[in-house]
């Protein structure tokens, strides 16, 4: 399936200046920034600046450069943020399935609480 990248959607926005976010970190290729609706103590969402639907379609489209830089962001938050000591969850929701509300590629690393077990079945 070819991802058709939609430059409407909120994240878009953010990387635009359009809307504001509270940053985190930011990179070359990737930004960082608070989730505005935080589920635990720690809540972030990190985005590469390239259009890219979800994780898939990054991985499959994206540079070295861009991958690189993504990665070693998530590292240097996790680093930040001092979530070795007690651990965290990284996310990717993607497509119908996966509940992905914002069509950008994001990750969610939350922490700060115990997070329970990985999925809850949806009714
Ligand atoms: P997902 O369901 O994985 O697509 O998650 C989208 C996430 O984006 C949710 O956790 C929202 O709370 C978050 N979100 C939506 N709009 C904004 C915004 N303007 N700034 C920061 N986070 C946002």
């Amino acid at each position: 399936m070819a991802y058709t990248y939609d430059d409407q959607n909120i994240f878009a926005k953010i990387l635009r200046g359009e809307i504001p976010n509270t940053t985190v970190l930011e990179t070359e290729h990737s930004l960082a920034f608070q989730d505005i609706q935080p589920q635990a103590p720690t809540h972030i969402l990190v985005i590469p600046k390239g259009p890219y639907v979800c994780f898939d379609h990054f991985a499959q489209n994206a540079s070295d450069a861009e991958i690189t830089d993504y990665v070693r962001a998530v590292g240097e938050i996790c680093k930040m943020e001092g979530l070795e000591e007690n651990g965290f969850r990284l996310i990717a929701n993607t497509g119908r399935d996966g509940v992905q509300d914002v069509p950008h590629l994001h990750v969610h690393i939350l922490a700060g609480r115990g997070l329970g077990r990985m999925l809850a079945r949806a009714e």
